[in-house]
């Protein structure tokens, strides 16, 4: 059988390397000239844009089923995979993550908790919806894709207008700022039958903007964890989903969860998996796009997640580093040009006792 994955970052790079193992082949549609993280690891990689009709023939010619490893996609290109081979998850709900706003309306529509927003797509709305949900917010392009940007935090009426401007008058969605006690996320995989599996919760923490640590379990009440849970399941049903979807929540001071954002493919939150459960996100992810019963998801033992970030990277100091500590496991996604913020890899610290505190010792040597 043969997957086909549209995308060709690190995130397929790793499904690409759990099908081999399991004997399936895979055919990478980068939609860019590059593909570095697949290239050497899915048996094909077809590095042409997602307009080529030729590249979608081809694509489309060699694979059984498709997938996605990010969101980014023409709605067009989708819906003709998805006509064509099969696509999971479908269209219309990679569609419903593709926009801020859409997300946002499929949530309240379907009684799910997320932070309090309107849409705006005027200077005059901005400014309604600031009387409302201010005096502080977070104003956020409802496109996605901007790496960070596109995201300005609003905490008094006379920064409005400059926020709008920042945002250089894209529709937008304001948020109301949610003084969170901690952020997690939970990846759930929805089958064929319709059977759900939730991973367990995982605590995130951030460096600027970007995925830094995650720690799992997380470190919330049971009822924390299980509403987290049933509310990644609840939205994983009203979406028919089948695929891996990862859904990350704001953790209220009460307890109570929030949904933030949701992505319909494998998670860096999720990359714990890979040495901490007896099923990775990305070997989860093939067996509900292929129609596979789903893996078990238990949780091996306490395990943490390091990001590695290129201001983290110097190969030749660090590697070292990283082998002499205990439990520690390297993932690196083969990308030449490390600059700052660009994510090389991650590893996965498992086993023994104080796994957080050899993964944050390990952390500050990486900085240093
Ligand atoms: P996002 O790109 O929407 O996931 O936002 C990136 C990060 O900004 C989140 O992980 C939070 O740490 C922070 N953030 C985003 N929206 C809010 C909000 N409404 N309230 C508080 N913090 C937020």
């Amino acid at each position: 059988m043969t997957l086909g994955i549209l995308g060709g970052g690190q995130l397929a790079r790793m499904l690409c390397l759990d099908a081999r193992r399991m004997g399936f082949r895979t055919v990478v549609w980068s939609g860019t000239p590059t593909a570095e993280p697949t290239v050497g690891v899915a048996d094909l990689v077809i590095m042409k844009g997602f307009d080529n009709e030729a590249a979608r023939a081809e694509f489309c010619d060699q694979v059984d089923v498709a997938t996605v490893e990010f969101e980014n996609i023409p709605l067009e290109t989708l819906r003709e995979v998805e006509e064509a081979v099969g696509l999971y998850p479908s269209a219309e709900s990679i569609g419903i993550s593709q926009h801020r706003s859409r997300e946002k309306t499929f949530l309240k529509e379907n009684g799910i908790p997320c932070a309090p927003f309107a849409l705006v797509n005027s200077l005059e709305e901005l400014q309604a919806a600031y009387a409302e949900l201010g005096p502080t917010t977070v104003l956020k392009t409802a496109a996605f894709g901007y790496d960070g940007k596109g995201q300005v935090k609003i905490t008094a009426a006379d920064q409005v207008e400059a926020a709008w401007e920042s945002v250089q008058g894209e529709p937008s969605v304001l948020e109301g700022f949610v003084d969170f006690k901690c952020e997690v996320s939970v990846l759930v995989a929805r089958d064929e039958a319709g059977r759900c599996l939730a991973f367990p919760v995982a605590e995130n923490e951030h460096r600027h903007h970007i995925l830094d640590l995650t720690i799992v379990p997380a470190r919330v009440s049971d009822e924390t964890r299980k509403e987290a849970e049933e509310t990644a399941i609840r939205l994983a049903e009203k979406l028919n989903y089948r695929g891996l979807l990862a859904v990350e929540f704001f953790v209220e001071q009460s307890g109570r969860v929030l949904v933030n954002e949701m992505a319909p493919r494998p998670h860096n939150s999720g990359h714990f998996t890979m040495n901490g459960c007896v099923t990775s996100q990305f070997e989860q992810q093939l067996r509900a796009v292929c129609g596979l019963p789903l893996g078990s998801s238990e949780l091996l033992g306490e395990t943490v997640m390091l990001n590695l970030l290129g201001d983290m990277w110097n190969p030749e100091l660090k590697e070292a580093e990283i082998f002499a500590t205990e439990g520690a496991k390297l993932h690196l996604y083969g990308k030449k040009n490390p600059s700052g913020r660009r994510k090389l890899g991650h590893v996965n610290l498992v086993g023994g006792s104080s796994v957080e505190e050899r993964a944050r010792a390990l952390k500050e040597k990486l900085l240093s």
